[in-house]
């Protein structure tokens, strides 16, 4: 179940890379996955960084100008606030020995170039699942409706509702940040994964099918359009309507 992996939180990732063309294409693929990205080129630049607030994981180059990645790593280690920093060490090296002697440096993880953006992905997922797992919810509440992440079941009140896999993860992204906007593409990418070659009418398709199937419990109108921009989740329409109801 890759999709189910990616979950929607967004983390601040620091990226401390020399070459350009890595740093953009960590960059980018970083926050592709909805994560907050700063990027240095040297330890002195990331020094900075992380006196303006902490990342909840750093990805660093071993081979910078001025000091190594490496020893900064260790000099990381040895700082009381750092001490559980998830850092990700990258390297042109692919050696065992190299291996080894990133890890005892206290990296957390390892990964040697050239890599592909999906084993970055997955990689540093892995690592915020480890690390910072207690800050993913496994519910979801907006309203009266309840979506449980872990058991794949979304209630309204007490009522349950059936959904198919690609609703539910549609929903998921709303939940997730009610009154966000989302573009046609923007929900591809969270919902079907770059790696799909899907269009952008198919994101109708399934958001038609997401309204009829809330239009059963009367919530039909928790997403909402936004002409010419996508759609978004209505909070204020996620109350259960209460019969004879009058207005508040
Ligand atoms: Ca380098």
């Amino acid at each position: 179940m890759a999709g189910m992996q990616d979950e929607q939180n967004s983390y601040r990732i620091l990226v401390v890379e020399d070459e350009e063309g890595i740093r953009e294409l960590l960059r980018l693929t970083l926050e592709k996955q909805g994560h907050e990205v700063t990027t240095a080129a040297s330890v002195e630049a990331a020094e900075a960084v992380l006196q303006a607030g902490m990342p909840h994981l750093l990805i660093l180059d071993w081979m910078l100008p001025g000091e190594s990645g490496v020893a900064w790593c260790r000099s990381l280690r040895r700082r009381e606030s750092l001490r559980t920093l998830p850092i990700i060490l990258l390297t042109a090296r692919g050696e065992e020995g190299d291996r080894v002697h990133g890890l005892e440096s206290g990296a957390d993880d390892y990964m040697a170039k050239p890599f592909s953006p999906r084993e970055l992905v997955a990689r540093v997922q892995a690592l915020l699942r480890r690390s910072h797992g207690e800050l993913m919810p496994s519910r979801l509440q907006v309203g009266d409706l309840h979506v449980d992440l872990r058991a794949h079941r979304v209630t309204v009140g007490d009522r349950p509702l059936s959904l198919g896999p690609t609703e539910f993860r549609l929903l998921r992204v709303f939940v997730s940040n009610p009154d966000r906007v989302y573009s046609r593409e923007a929900l591809l990418d969270l919902v079907w994964g770059r790696q799909a070659y899907v269009e952008e009418r198919t994101v109708d398709v399934h958001i038609r099918r997401l309204r009829r199937s809330l239009e059963t419990v009367g919530y039909a109108d928790i997403i909402e359009t936004v002409r010419g921009e996508g759609y978004r989740c209505n909070p204020a329409a996620c109350r259960i309507p209460r019969s004879g109801s009058g207005e508040a």
